[in-house]
């Protein structure tokens, strides 16, 4: 009998191994959670936008890193994308929203009034989706949400100095405990910063007179 139990025993115990081992995520994941850090290696990112292109490229391929990482979460958008970034002078990125657009995604950018109008800014070129924050203070935030349901945020501003040089850090998370905060957060700025309501020229209005 002892030795019938413990053979029950050895196979239950084989079993649940067995079973641990074919599904071991699926059991305690959980929702999307993902840190990475920068500076990242640099990769090719341009097969991201145009994966047949005919082009010779020496830079490496298929490589993941923390940037393409940002990149796809960027570009799996498939129903919105609200922004709210201090810099963006990232042209990488700026293509990802751009792509976005193109695929008729509603896209919302936040950006602070200041930091548009230096040199390399990406905001004019998508300006009509964006807001500026114009108060006293800098709107210093960085994080981004996807879809609605996707979260993007930490220390990275959108700049290439950001990305290949400084030390920064990227979560990216679809807790539903850490995303709603935050597009709380986007809404009430982006009603605060309504021009309409406050008066104040919009992007558009600022790049328009700036090229005059
Ligand atoms: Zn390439």
């Amino acid at each position: 009998f002892s030795l019938y139990s413990v053979a029950l025993t050895l196979i239950v115990e084989w079993l649940g191994w067995l079973f641990c081992r074919l599904w071991p995520r699926k059991i305690s994941r959980g929702p999307l959670k993902e840190v990475f850090f920068f500076p990242t290696e640099v990769a090719c990112t341009e097969r991201l936008f145009t994966p047949d292109s005919p082009f010779p490229c020496p830079l490496p391929h298929n490589v993941n890193t923390s940037f393409t990482r940002l990149l796809g979460h960027i570009l799996s958008a498939s129903s919105s994308l609200d922004l709210c970034v201090f810099a963006f002078t990232n042209l990488d990125l700026s293509w990802a929203v751009l792509a976005l657009h193109t695929r008729g995604i509603p896209i919302r950018i936040l950006t602070d009034m200041d930091y548009t109008l230096i040199t390399g800014s990406q905001i004019g070129a998508i300006r009509r989706a964006g807001r500026c924050d114009s108060g006293t203070v800098h709107m210093h935030h960085m994080f981004a949400v996807v879809d609605g349901r996707r979260l993007i945020t930490g220390s990275l501003n959108w700049t290439l100095t950001a990305i290949h040089s400084n030390k920064e850090n990227i979560l990216a998370t679809e807790e539903p405990d850490l995303v709603l905060p935050f597009i709380t957060e986007f809404q009430m700025l982006w009603v605060v910063n309504d021009p309409a309501r406050k008066h104040l020229p919009s992007i558009a209005e600022k790049t328009a007179s700036l090229v005059q």
